[in-house]
């Protein structure tokens, strides 16, 4: 990044926050969106053209949203968390894409990661029913935790499949986070 992409970096996000010295802005900020522009057309807060991956931050004390805004000036924020956040939605990203192609999705590091189930839980994906008053969570987390397919019995296999098929995937479908 240049030292110009940087400071209208920095000015971009100070304007829109509520304190007014970097080091307290970058504070501020949660990642909350995140769309794909395959033509390239967007243009980071920083100057930076041809974005493909287009990041929405908002601010958490005053609402102000920055958009697009690319994942290299994210990391500028030198927050851990933030750049959690964008690994978190790049993956939820991902699965999408998955799913809109039609490849079968499994409960395996192939497709999710603890971030994106404990995401889905916290977003309201797994809807309470009459078998599990946390809508399969627990289930899942312990299930995704077990890693090795072969370790499921027939009847968690079954579970998994309905819990994404009816919870999980028609979620990741309609956030609207994800563009
Ligand atoms: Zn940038």
């Amino acid at each position: 990044m240049t030292t110009e992409n940087f400071r209208r970096l920095t000015s971009a996000v100070i304007a829109a926050s509520v304190a007014k010295d970097w080091a307290a802005a970058v504070l501020e900020w949660d990642v909350t969106e995140l769309e794909e522009d395959p033509t390239g057309s967007g243009e980071c807060a920083c100057g930076q053209q041809e974005l493909v991956l287009l990041f929405t931050i908002t601010n958490k004390r005053n609402g102000a949203k920055l958009y697009p805004i690319g994942s290299t000036c994210v990391q500028k924020f030198g927050r851990t968390d933030l750049n959690r956040q964008v690994t978190l939605y790049s993956d939820l990203f991902r699965l999408r894409a998955a799913i809109l192609n039609n490849t079968q999705i499994t409960l395996t590091s192939n497709h999710f990661s603890r971030a994106m189930i404990e995401y889905l839980n916290d977003e309201g994906a797994f809807t309470p029913d009459r078998w599990d008053s946390d809508g399969g969570y627990a289930f899942m987390l312990d299930m995704f935790n077990k890693h090795k397919k072969d370790e499921f019995t027939r009847p968690q296999l079954s579970k998994i499949t309905v819990l994404l098929n009816r919870k999980v995937i028609p979620f990741v479908l309609a956030d609207k986070s994800l563009g």
